[in-house]
This record gives C-alpha cells, sequence and structure tokens, in this order.
C-alpha cells in the first residue's frame, strides 16, 4: 500500500480507502461486510468511510460491529462519518442539513453507531442553502476543539463555498475545512481538476474521491446490459441507474467499450486501470473504494501494481477516449 497526505495535514491516509455506501446494511450482509474490512485492513487500507445517511444509519452499526469485531487498532484506522442527509426515514427539520444542532447531534450519533470517541474525518455530505457556512464552520471548530472530530471537511461542496468556509475560518483563528469528497473518475473530472485547483495550494485542501469506476461502469459490467446482481440491476436504486448511464448524446456506454477494448488489448483488468488513472492525480489523497465481494475488493487493490506498470503512451490513448 501508498500512503499521502491529506491535503497539507499530517494525516497519512492509505491511497486506496474503503466505503460503506449502497452495500453496508442494505445491499450485502454482516459477515460479507466484516470480510470486506478484513481483506482491505489486511491490505494496507487504513481509511474506512461512512455517512449518517448510508442506510439510514444502518451502515454505520454494521461498520462498528466489524471493526469491533475485527479488534482493529484505533489508533492504526480512520474513520469518517458525513453529516447532512439525516438518518430517519423522515427526518425531523432540526435533523438535516448543517445546522449547530444537526451537525453536532449527527456527530454524537455517528459515535455510538461506529462504537469510537472521535471521528478521524467529518464531512458535511453536501452544501446547505438554509445555514450560513458561518454557523456550519463554528459548529464544526467546537467539535475538533471538543476532541470529538480531528478533520473536518466538505463533500460536493462548490470552489467558491469551500473558499468562503476556509477565509471564515483564518479571519477567526477556527480551523478550516481539510478535504473535499467530490465524485472523480474517468467520465467526472472538471471539478477535482479545474474548480478546486486553487484551492490546493492556497488551502492546503486534500481529497478523498468518490466512485472511482462509477458504480462499477467503468469495469465494463454494463457494456452488454444489466445484470439483476449488480449495483445497477437493483430495483431500489432506479435513480442511480440514469445518473450513471448519463445522457444519450454523452455516449458514456461507447466510450466505457472502447476503453474494455484498450484494456484488454494492454492485458490488463479495466477496473485497476480505471482506479490507476484516479491514483495518478496528485491532488488525489485517497481513493475510495467500494465492493460487493471480496473478490472486487482484492482485483481493485491491485490498481497501485497497474499505476507503476502502465505507460505514459496507454495513458495518452486512455485520455483520447474520454477527451
Ligand atoms: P465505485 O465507483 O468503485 O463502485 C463500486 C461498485 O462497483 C461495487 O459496489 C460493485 O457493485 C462494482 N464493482 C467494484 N469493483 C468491481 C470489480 N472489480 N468488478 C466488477 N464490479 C465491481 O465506488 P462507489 O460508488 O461505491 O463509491 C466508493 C465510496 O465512496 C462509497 O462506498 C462511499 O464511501 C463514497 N461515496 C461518497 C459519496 C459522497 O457523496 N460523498 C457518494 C458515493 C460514494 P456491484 O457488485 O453491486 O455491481
Amino acid at each position: 500500500m501508498q500512503y499521502r497526505r491529506l491535503g497539507s495535514s499530517g494525516l497519512q491516509l492509505s491511497a486506496l480507502s474503503f466505503g460503506a455506501w449502497v452495500t453496508f446494511g442494505s445491499q450485502i450482509g454482516r459477515d460479507e461486510s466484516r470480510n470486506l474490512i478484513a481483506a482491505a485492513w489486511d491490505n494496507g487500507v487504513n481509511f474506512f468511510d461512512n455517512a449518517e445517511g448510508y442506510a439510514k444509519g444502518r451502515a454505520e452499526e454494521v461498520m462498528g460491529d466489524v471493526i469491533a469485531d475485527l479488534r482493529l487498532p484505533r489508533d492504526g484506522y480512520c474513520v469518517s462519518s458525513k453529516v447532512f442527509f439525516g438518518s430517519a426515514e423522515e427526518p425531523a427539520p432540526t435533523q438535516r442539513g448543517l445546522s449547530r444542532k444537526h451537525v453536532t447531534d449527527a456527530c454524537h450519533a455517528a459515535l455510538k453507531r461506529l462504537r469510537v470517541d472521535y471521528l478521524d474525518l467529518y464531512y458535511c455530505h453536501r452544501p446547505d442553502a438554509e445555514t450560513p457556512i458561518s454557523e456550519t464552520v463554528l459548529a464544526m471548530d467546537t467539535l475538533v476543539r471538543q476532541g470529538k472530530v480531528l478533520y473536518w471537511g466538505t463533500s460536493e461542496w462548490s470552489g467558491a463555498q469551500i473558499a468562503e468556509a476556509v477565509a471564515f475560518a483564518r479571519a477567526n483563528h477556527l480551523y478550516a475545512p481539510s478535504m473535499e469528497q467530490p465524485q472523480y473518475n474517468l467520465l467526472h473530472r472538471s471539478r477535482v481538476e479545474r474548480e478546486y485547483a486553487p484551492l490546493y495550494a492556497d488551502a492546503g485542501l486534500g481529497t478523498t474521491i468518490w466512485s472511482p469506476l462509477a458504480s462499477g461502469l467503468l469495469t465494463g459490467k454494463y457494456n452488454d446490459g444489466i445484470a439483476e446482481d449488480s449495483r445497477l440491476g437493483q430495483s431500489s436504486l432506479g435513480w442511480l441507474q440514469a445518473s450513471v448511464l448519463g445522457e444519450p448524446a454523452d455516449d458514456r456506454l461507447g466510450k466505457v467499450r472502447r476503453f474494455t477494448a484498450l484494456a484488454a488489448e494492454l492485458g490488463e483488468s479495466p477496473a485497476q486501470l480505471a482506479i490507476a488513472w484516479c491514483l495518478r492525480n496528485p491532488q488525489v489523497s485517497s481513493v475510495i473504494l467500494g465492493a460487493s465481494r471480496v473478490s472486487q475488493l482484492e482485483e481493485n487493490l491491485r490498481a497501485l501494481d497497474v499505476l507503476a506498470r502502465v505507460e505514459e503512451g496507454a495513458w495518452q490513448q486512455i485520455e483520447a477516449i474520454f477527451a
């Protein structure tokens, strides 16, 4: 495993980390979740990503239970939560968004579900138009000073919103956001590469990126249709299909088919190539992997070998496909 600094902070995260979205507490059972965390840990993964909204809090409960069961040493791993969506079926008006109240209550609830005394990373899962950014920054600063959170950050905020949070924190001697959690993959890249560009040097921003495989699309598993036992085949995730496959004019599947054909020519796994492409960006602190079975995770964790093996010419061919 390779370890990278989280932006300009001193935290060393594994370049490949592991997340619970739509799998823990829903798509897969407790035993498979345990096997996945064990396999990740055995391969050097030291960051496990979660959120209050994943399976309405159940994903955090399963992760907390499994980490306790595996007796992972608390000083060796990092765990995250995210606040915004709430964890109830129909959250009370006070239990969603980024108000001081919800940011505080959601942190306390995540600590209980994950069975830890502090969150290593705590994210604002989306921007909240109904709460001033200053209120959220103050609430996060309080949690850091109380020792309940070590690093706080954002997820899918605009560059301007992050810059506003950083400026307010600096002007008032408060803890500023250390990281952003954006989507980043071969099909979705402009925010990380362009919009956030000034923030890496100016604010020391790190990134822990999500959906490196575009929900599995980049493995080529949807090239010839949608299997029932895949993420996009689940009836409860119908909403995801449209966003992953995009508008017909985007021809996402056409690009992926050309990409998987090139991977075959190179003798490489498309999943590993797509993840290695994310790792090539030095602004990426950690690529958060998702998996519904251990064989997928084991394949994906070998992306670091691909990074060392694939030559510049092949990367240029890949860029040309997705240009
Ligand atoms: P990916 O894009 O890597 O998708 C993972 C899914 O793709 C797996 O669950 C599996 O689905 C399929 N897959 C993975 N590897 C393979 C393989 N080798 N061969 C075939 N199929 C494979 O990542 P996620 O979308 O899961 O995102 C990763 C993490 O990022 C999440 O767990 C979460 O922690 C975080 N995240 C954060 C968000 C945010 O808003 N901050 C939003 C989304 C995710 P299947 O087998 O079911 O087809």
